[in-house]
């Protein structure tokens, strides 16, 4: 079978943002797709210290990732969903070792990602990792067969040099030892992403609101006390047009909010628009946005607190067994495509 395979960073905490445009959207796929194709949500943790980052939390931090994962209703006991980290299949490193053989250094140094990053960085913080990052996970991508590999749309130039790299490999050893990833419209398409949804920033609302961004109260973390979360709703920037209505262009603070409203509650957005279509006090949709938000945190920080570590370690030790199992079969037979193995 097929996979759709996707890696969740967990080395910051996610916001409201992330939690209604990847998560619940990611954990519907799922659950639609699971049996017809696997579904890896697996954590790239050997990815996150590519740039510095708290070594003394990470370990923990992965766990709470996956616990925010179940909180939001993924099915750990669905047989056809698996959740693991490349740390722990080894393969993954030993793929990428071979990948990196195979790929061009001017093709690697074309990415605007690893240009971005390093440029942000000291230029003796610039690992070797964070240069090699796009190849480990192809490495991700290519030993479990993966068709479908949803994306932000920052990560589609590493896609491609996926893409490029297996091809080549599979034309190399005149085998298609490698699936190919669909292309980025296909992935976009097949993710019925085409309206991508965009909660906006609370104090900046023409910017998408971004859990590594400094400014507190621009974003709604998910371990955010409900009241201070309340009250960020309640002192975020809208205009001064003075009559509710959805225009993300002209009253882009109203309209997110209304759109946080409809998705929170999951209801559709006509509903809330309608409810709230002409009504000039900005300080009525603030208290009842403030009162769902507050409400869906409390709610969502329970279910987080009833999983307890051994849970999650129980889910990882199923998880890993099937990615070793996976993934060392495809290793295998690449170690004796390329001669070392017989
Ligand atoms: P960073 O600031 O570190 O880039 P981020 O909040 O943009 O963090 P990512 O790790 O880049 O989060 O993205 C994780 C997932 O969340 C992606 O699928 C991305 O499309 C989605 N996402 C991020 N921000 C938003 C947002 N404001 N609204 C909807 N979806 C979002
Ligand atoms: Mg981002």
């Amino acid at each position: 079978m097929q996979t759709i395979l996707t890696g969740i960073r967990t080395n910051e905490e996610p916001t409201i943002g992330n939690y209604l445009g990847s998560y619940v959207p990611m954990i519907n796929a799922a659950h639609q797709h699971a049996g017809e194709f696997e579904i890896n949500m697996f954590i790239p943790d050997l990815h996150s210290f590519t740039t510095p980052i708290n070594h003394a939390d990470f370990y923990d931090q992965t766990l709470k990732g996956i616990k925010y994962y179940i909180a939001a209703g993924l099915d750990i006991d669905n047989p056809h969903i698996h959740v693991y980290r490349n740390s722990h299949v080894p393969a993954h490193a030993e793929l990428c070792w071979i990948l990196d053989c195979f790929t061009y250094f001017g093709e690697a140094a074309r990415m605007t990602q690893f240009k971005e990053k390093s440029a942000e960085l000291k230029e003796n913080a610039v690992s070797v990792g964070l240069f090699n990052y796009p190849i480990l996970m192809a490495a991700d991508i290519l030993l479990y067969n993966s068709k479908y590999v949803p994306l932000g749309e920052d990560q589609f130039q590493h896609l491609e040099l996926c893409r490029d790299v297996a091809s080549r490999f599979n034309r190399k050893f005149k085998q298609d030892i490698f699936t190919i990833p669909v292309s980025e419209a296909e992935q976009i398409k097949f993710m019925g992403l085409e309206n991508g949804l965009r909660i906006r920033s609370l104090t900046d609302p023409s910017k998408k609101m971004s859990k590594s961004s400094k400014a507190e109260k621009s974003k709604i973390s998910l371990s955010d006390d409900p009241k201070t979360a309340a009250s960020k709703i309640m002192s975020a920037t809208t205009d001064s047009v003075g009559k509710i209505s959805f225009d993300m262009f002209n009253q882009p603070g109203i309209s997110n909010l209304l759109q946080i409203e409809a998705l929170i509650n999951n209801v559709p957005l006509q509903d809330v628009i309608s409810t709230w279509a002409g009504e000039t006090h900005y300080g009525d949709l603030k208290q009842k946005v403030a009162s769902s938000v507050s409400e869906f945190l409390e709610d969502f920080q329970g279910k987080v607190a009833q999983i307890s570590d051994a849970d999650i370690e129980k889910v990882l030790e199923k998880g890993e067994a099937y990615a070793n199992e996976v993934a060392n079969a495809k290793l295998y037979a690449v170690q004796k495509l390329v001669g070392l193995r017989r």
